[in-house]
């Protein structure tokens, strides 16, 4: 069976990669980002369904700010229906950033030496299309899935999943029995299982100092150097967070000052204001409150020393979350990335976050998987041909056997 399922993909290459340029020429950029949505982008992957013969294409759409934010799901019937796998890809796509860094335009597809720029071709279009393909390849080879497969698009997947993913575990459509397979994140060999996310915390650290003249400084409170002292004992967090658990990648929390606003325009005034942000990945090992706990040790500190006051606010918090590594769709999964990309998988751990989470923390198995170069947000995405190719059929393996 695996022979005619390699032959079936091989012949429909040709067609996958034309799909995979069609599909990265609609943008589909989130309102929130500035973008028109994933309306159009949803339509496309809809008539693509229409081509395979799924049993069954349904939405579960809703609007934001004033547009429609389509979920899109195709169905097709397995031998055993009380178990469902689902298979979560995304429509939407971040914006390009900066023009000037593309050497191709972002929205108009090239293939340069077996690879497809643009953006979202590997974020997340590439296992989008895999996915699809590898349902018609085992449609055209009459073979039934195990389970039913329950293929779905959705939107908002990068700017917090609340009209995507969060909208579909609202509205109850998952039922015990069910598994997960969110092809949107792994490694180049494609090694890397993904089963665990850790926990993540963005925070805004605004300092407020007194502004003044730059030649009396000790007439003000410079928010700045302030703030920029506060940066500095970050080392004493990562001292006391210092946990190293060999199956995340990497292995330690981490803990990184990243954005700061703008201060006075002028070179001779102090500033009386500093915000910064701090985005942390922490292991499953730490509580967030201790973390939260010690960062307000730092700030009593900073306040005292720099004769400042400082506010920490939460901007996100989303709790770890691990699916069991000996459960069965790890198992499956492992055996069939193990015959297809000939690799010994890694069943790891990770700090960025995906949909897998969402389902994880209803208590259903979810793994991550696909073989990628991780060009994800960067200018000149791209994906490779070869591993659209690879990724269907490891796709198509796990659909028949699993
Ligand atoms: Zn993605």
């Amino acid at each position: 069976m695996e022979k005619e399922i390699f032959a079936e993909l091989t012949k429909l290459k040709k067609e996958m990669v034309g799909s995979l340029m069609e599909l990265v020429k609609v943008p589909a950029i989130s309102p929130e980002s500035g973008g028109e949505g994933e309306g159009k982008k949803s339509k496309f992957v809809e008539e693509l369904c229409g081509n395979i013969g799924f049993d069954r294409i349904y939405h579960y759409d809703t609007f934001s700010h004033g547009v429609k934010r389509p979920n899109l799901i195709a169905k097709i019937k397995g031998k055993k229906s009380e178990s469902r796998l689902w298979v979560i890809a995304h429509l939407d796509v971040v914006p390009p950033g900066e023009l000037k860094l593309w050497k191709t335009l972002p929205f108009e597809p090239i293939i340069k030496n077996g690879k497809i720029f643009g953006r979202g071709t590997e974020d997340n279009g590439q296992d989008l299309i895999a996915a699809l393909y590898a349902i018609k390849a085992i449609r055209n080879l009459r073979i039934v899935p195990q389970r039913d497969i329950c293929f779905a698009a959705l939107s908002d997947e990068e700017t917090l999943s609340k009209y995507g993913m969060k909208y579909l575990v609202k509205k109850g459509i998952f039922k015990k029995g069910d598994v997960f397979l969110v092809p949107d994140g792994g490694s180049p060999n494609g090694s890397l299982i993904e089963v665990g996310e850790k926990s993540l915390l963005w925070l805004e650290i605004a300092t407020i100092g007194k502004q003044c003249h730059a030649s009396m400084p000790e007439k003000g409170a410079n928010a700045l150097e302030a703030g920029s002292y506060f940066i500095c004992k970050l080392k004493d967090l990562r001292k006391t967070f210092n946990q190293k658990n060999p199956l995340y990648e990497p292995s330690y929390s981490s803990f990184t000052p990243t954005k700061r606003l703008a201060n006075v325009p002028n070179i001779n005034t102090i500033p009386g204001s500093d915000t910064f942000y701090i985005d942390c990945r922490i292991l499953p090992c730490y509580k967030i409150s201790e973390v939260l706990r010690f960062l307000e040790k730092i700030k009593k500190e900073v306040e005292k020393e720099k004769k400042v006051r400082i506010k920490i606010k939460i901007i996100q918090k989303e709790k770890a979350t691990e699916t069991e590594r000996q459960i069965s769709i790890v198992k499956g999964l492992r055996q069939v990335v193990q015959k297809v990309c000939r690799v010994k998988p890694k069943v790891r751990g990770v700090g960025w976050g995906t949909c897998a989470a969402f389902v994880r923390r209803l208590g259903y198995p979810a793994v991550v998987w696909s073989k990628v170069e991780r060009t994800a947000h960067q200018p000149n995405e791209y994906a490779k041909i070869e591993n659209l190719l690879t990724d269907s059929k490891v796709f198509a393996l796990l659909f028949s056997s699993f």
